[in-house]
């Protein structure tokens, strides 16, 4: 079995179990609701007053928009397109912009908040802020694909800004987007304004990268982590769910680290190899089939649940969201989770995980790495300066690393997980702005 040798060796440190400081929580039908559940747990461990904690529990401002669009066969279609902005207490909300048929107000709020988390846990000088597009890119052409975004930028247009709310890519979008979206907002606004959006192509003001920066900071999270479990990265085997641009990088610089990756995922297929997959090999396939794992040969094809209960030490969800339920932490093997993707793990779950004595690295710090490099792009895009590729890649290691350090630090003094360190992280520093910024 994948390194089960190791699971006998208990990692040299003490888990951070909250037995006392009680992570339970109820069931939530709503994202919005569960993350302000994760949100009260913190505020009432850290002791937030409750005035911040109400401004914190009411996104800033949630505009929803229709967006006609004219098909390819000639027949208009309305879509309906969304943005929260959650806070703009640090500074301008930041947050990516999502196409999928399940794009919904309550996931807009959810994930609108937890990028004012994320942008504070990350030290960056933003707010937080979420968009998206209730369609399904797969099944649409790249004409149709551009005249929605388009559309979408010209009704959006006063509010997004470089200065007031800058969008990025995220599920279902990319550089090609983000591309669409900056063409339509400088002829809305008649000029020239990279700093509207991040995460733009190499060449068009985008960061060299920007792109891996998702999955580099998983790999530096999850170092970071093995490192205070005292494991060695050479010594320890992962599962990585998601093949996309966050879990394709991850399970790339992790398998370049000397972790053994037994089994990748994505939505066409998944694969085991106790002996170690060759990712290398697997982004070549990928690559060379339109992005899917379908027919890679590199492992046997197993359930996609079985891979996230599979015996390897690291787990690393780096797909959708709520994939780890109840019933699946129960049957959780890994010792280290590290959360690629934004809610992968449901409220209900994290309390189970933590009675086990699991170690989980939350979405906010973990997937922080995307949001630091386009502050980086953004940056670049303000003083018209280009940095290096390493330039960018040893910013972007230091900052993750101080990030790890401060919610590690944080989860320890308030004897709590570490996503309720994560959260009292990101709280501290929004508390001082709004304490600072005063009320009228
Ligand atoms: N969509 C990414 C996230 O959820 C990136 C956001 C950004 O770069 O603004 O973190």
């Amino acid at each position: 079995m994948c390194s089960d040798s190791l699971r006998t060796k208990e990692p040299n440190i003490k888990l951070m179990t909250t037995k006392t400081n009680s992570t339970t929580v109820e069931n939530h039908d709503s994202m919005f609701d569960s993350v302000l559940a994760r949100l009260d747990v913190a505020a009432k461990i850290y002791g937030l007053s409750d005035d911040v904690t109400s401004i914190l529990r009411n996104p800033q401002k949630q505009v929803k928009v229709s967006i006609p669009v004219m098909m390819d066969d000639g027949k208009l279609q309305v879509f309906e397109g969304f943005r929260t902005i959650h806070s703009t207490v640090l500074g301008p909300s930041k947050g990516g912009i999502r196409y999928a048929m399940d794009v919904c107000d309550d996931e807009v709020k959810a994930l609108s908040a937890w990028m004012t988390f994320k942008c504070a846990v990350a030290n960056l000088p933003y707010g937080g802020a979420k968009g998206g597009i209730k369609c399904d890119p797969r099944k649409m052409s790249v004409g149709e694909l551009e005249r929605l975004t388009k559309a979408y930028t010209v009704a959006m247009a006063d509010v997004f800004g470089p200065q007031t709310d800058i969008p990025a890519p995220d599920m279902g979008t990319s550089g090609r987007e983000m591309a669409w979206l900056v063409d339509a907002y400088n002829k809305v606004h008649r000029g020239n304004f990279p700093g509207v959006t991040t995460g733009k192509p190499v060449g068009l003001g985008g960061s060299l990268g920007r792109d891996a920066a998702t999955g580099r900071g998983v790999m530096v999270a999850t170092l970071s982590a093995l490192d205070k479990m005292k494991l060695q990265k050479n010594e320890v085997t992962c599962a990585v769910q998601g093949f996309g641009n966050v879990g394709s990088h991850a399970a790339r610089f992790l398998f370049e680290q000397g972790l053994k990756i037994c089994a990748i995922g994505d939505h066409t297929a998944t694969l085991w190899n106790e002996k170690g997959i060759d990712i290398k090999a697997a982004l070549d396939y990928a690559k060379a089939n339109g992005n899917v794992l379908k027919g890679f040969t590199g492992g046997v094809e197993i359930k996609p649940a079985e891979l996230l209960t599979a015996n390897v030490d690291v787990l690393v969800p780096a797909a959708l969201q709520n994939v780890i339920t109840e019933e699946i932490a129960n049957n959780i093997k890994a010792k280290l989770i590290v959360e690629g993707a934004n809610g992968p793990t449901t409220a209900e779950a994290d309390h189970i995980l933590n009675e086990k004595g699991i170690i989980v690295v939350p979405d906010i710090l973990a997937n922080g790495g995307g949001v630091t490099v386009s502050y980086f792009e953004w940056v670049q895009n303000n003083q018209g300066y280009y940095w290096s590729e390493d330039e960018v890649n040893a910013k972007h290691d230091a900052s993750m690393k101080a990030a790890f350090e401060s919610v590690w630090n944080n989860g320890q003094q308030y004897k709590t997980t570490m996503r309720i360190g994560a959260y009292i992280t990101a709280l501290k520093k929004v508390e001082l702005g709004i304490k600072a910024r005063g009320n009228y």
